[in-house]
């Protein structure tokens, strides 16, 4: 078995398979590159992730951030592997040239996260917000504060984060209190509190750059009113140097069921009338500044849900391999076999595999969508993979997080007893991941997106796109070998492009309530659509190899795909059909129900 975080043969096979990605490599950005360098660039996260990340994940977990005297201490084993992801560049390293990065492909570099959060998501969570608030930084920044702020955050020097939660405003940003007082210098004095800031304080780098949501005194309530500012935590001089502290004051640190290393931070703003902001990204343009960074990091946030349930999912496979217990099945008795052979768990580890793997190329496919947004030389086609990654983004989010979750809980179940302890990763990558579907929008806000905003977004030609995609591939899909699957995948994908056309008038009239409570239900299909759709495409992918002088590792590879897209389309996909069914009768008890009905 190979590192147990990620499945490296499955990684480049969607990359180079799948999507395809030496077409990119005859654009001028992603010119540098081939398929020996983008393999090179995949051993050195793969090595340093196993190596570095891993080993003090555990560690990290034990520990966990200590609070003392205003000051969030992080794990101590996280410097050293912290400074050699810095040195390695991959904080930013899909960036350009010019700011510092390595024009690495969007698609590889989703690759590498997906080995980092695997390997060690506490301390991945510190760099990812970092280049998140960089990037709002390089979009919407003047030219200064590019100078200022972009390469310390860049090259991993200072830490980024964003800072929107507060007490009365979680999902409700528009409820958002923080608010900002202009000074006569053209800066603004923060005031105000949040909470539950990732890397909100931490001591793993010299200063942090808070990109803040508040209002500006005066300005209307709900999300038009909010503006977006820099407060670093030790205010930065005109050369970049270091000035004074900011009056920026950390209140406590969390403690939490997973995710321990990571630092969640609530912070006081200005209690001493000293804490100074710069405006970005115009003023009341809070939330377009604001959902450039969170759109990347939804999907990022998919990409991490799903990392950590695909090595769940290693583990349980290493496991159900060596562990053994009872007769071969059908034996009354007879030598203890491994469980794998076992009717439950092996169905249980080829839903778990089917999900890995579909959500993965899904998420790579996004990546490639962002790819080829930043090259294509055509507006249509710019519009095209725009349109795939909007629709896409919900999905991704909740289908990346829900579904690794749920690979964390099949894992522990494989492994028993044991799964339950603590000397098992796999107890650690459960309570670890729960946090994915929260963050970044919760799971049943990521619902209403798809539901609310996604089936209509430009007249429904969004979502149009993704379905004309899905078409294509049934249409290559359907040769001897896999016509059935390629139907019942079509007869789903009807099914519930039905339900779209009756939820999508419902949405917006007098039963729209009732049409909001299928929301979640309605994006876990589109969910496991994505994922048959993923599926079918390797399968036809792997049916059409010669199978004259292949080595019998990718013969064997070849075959898994195809039986394992099989399998999902016609044992698991079928059970859209019953919540369809409900979805489109949608009836109405769910109304009736009052809240005294909900005895306590
Ligand atoms: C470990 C951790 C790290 C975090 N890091 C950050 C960070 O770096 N920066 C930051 O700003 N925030 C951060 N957060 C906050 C996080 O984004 C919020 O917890 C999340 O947005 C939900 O807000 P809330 O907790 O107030 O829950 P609420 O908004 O109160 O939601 C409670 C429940 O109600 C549901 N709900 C709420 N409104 C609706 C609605 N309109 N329709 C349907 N369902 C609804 C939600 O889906 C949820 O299930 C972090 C949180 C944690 C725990």
């Amino acid at each position: 078995m190979g590192n147990k975080l990620i499945d490296m043969r499955d990684a480049g096979f969607i990359l180079f398979d799948q999507l395809k990605i030496n077409n990119l490599f005859q654009y001028e950005r992603y010119g540098d590159y081939s398929e020996e360098s983008v393999e090179m660039a995949l051993k050195a996260a793969e090595k340093l992730a196993v190596n570095e990340y891993y080993p003090v994940n555990g560690e990290g977990d034990r520990v966990g951030v200590v609070f003392a005297d205003g000051k969030a201490k992080v794990p101590e084993a996280y410097f050293s592997p912290y400074r050699k992801f810095c040195e390695g560049g991959w904080t930013a390293p899909s960036e350009s040239y010019d700011l510092g990065g390595q024009q690495l492909p969007i698609v590889v570099n989703f690759v590498t996260q997906m080995m980092f959060f695997a390997a060690n998501q506490s301390l991945m969570v510190y760099t990812c917000l970092t280049h998140s608030a960089g990037k709002v930084v390089e979009k919407f920044g003047t030219e200064e504060q590019k100078k200022k702020y972009l390469e310390p955050l860049w090259s991993g020097r200072w830490g980024g984060c964003m800072d929107l939660t507060e007490p009365g405003a979680g999902s409700d940003v528009g409820a958002i209190r923080a608010k900002a007082i202009p000074r006569d210098d053209g800066t603004f004095l923060i005031k105000g509190n949040k909470l539950f800031i990732s890397q909100g304080e931490s001591d793993l780098t010299e200063n942090l750059v808070h990109i803040l949501l508040a209002r500006i005194e005066g300005d209307p309530e709900g999300t038009k009113g909010l503006s977006c500012f820099i407060v670093p935590k030790i205010r930065v001089n005109d050369d970049g140097s270091l000035g004074e502290g900011n009056d920026v004051a950390c209140t406590g640190v969390e403690h939490k069921m997973g995710m321990k290393g990571s630092a969640t931070a609530s912070l006081a703003y200005g209690d001493n009338n000293d804490c100074v902001g710069e405006l970005i990204g115009g003023r009341g343009k809070g939330i377009v500044t604001m959902f450039h960074m969170m759109n990347e990091q939804r999907v990022v946030v998919g990409i991490e849900g799903l990392s950590m349930g695909s090595s769940a999912y290693l583990h349980a496979l290493g496991f159900a391999r060596e562990r053994k217990q009872g007769a071969a099945f059908g034996q009354k008795a007879g030598e203890q076999v491994p469980i794998i052979e076992h009717p439950d768990i092996r169905k249980n580890l080829l839903v778990t595999k089917s999900y890995v793997e579909g959500i993965r190329a899904l998420l790579l496919y996004t990546g490639y969508c962002m790819d080829m947004v930043e090259v294509s030389e055509s507006e249509e086609e710019r519009q095209k993979y725009g349109d795939l990654i909007e629709a896409l983004t919900p999905i991704c989010k909740a289908g990346g997080s829900d579904r690794g979750f749920d690979a964390c809980v099949a894992a522990v179940q494989i492994h028993g007893g044991y799964g339950y302890c603590q000397e098992y990763y796999v107890e650690q990558l459960l309570r670890d991941s729960k946090i994915t579907s929260i963050y970044e929008g919760t799971n049943g806000i990521q619902a209403n997106d798809l539901m609310g905003r996604k089936i209509s977004m430009r007249g429904g030609s969004a979502f149009e796109t993704l379905v004309n995609e899905m078409r294509k591939t049934i249409e290559a899909a359907k040769s001897d070998a896999l016509l059935p699957y390629a139907k019942e995948f079509e007869a789903c994908l009807e099914l519930a492009l039905g339900v779209t056309a009756k939820l999508r008038d419902e949405a917006k009239g007098e039963r729209a309530y009732l049409a909001y409570t299928w929301a979640s239900q309605y994006l876990n299909v589109f969910i496991d659509l994505a994922v048959a759709w993923m599926l079918l495409d390797q399968a036809a992918i792997a049916e059409g190899k010669p199978t004259a002088g292949l080595a019998e590792a990718d013969a064997t590879f070849y075959a898994a795909k195809v039986c394992t897209a099989k399998f999902f389309i016609k044992s698991v996909l079928p059970q859209i059909k019953g919540r369809l069914s409900a979805i489109e009768e949608n009836d109405d008890a769910i109304l009736a129900m009052t809240d005294a009905y909900f005895t306590d």
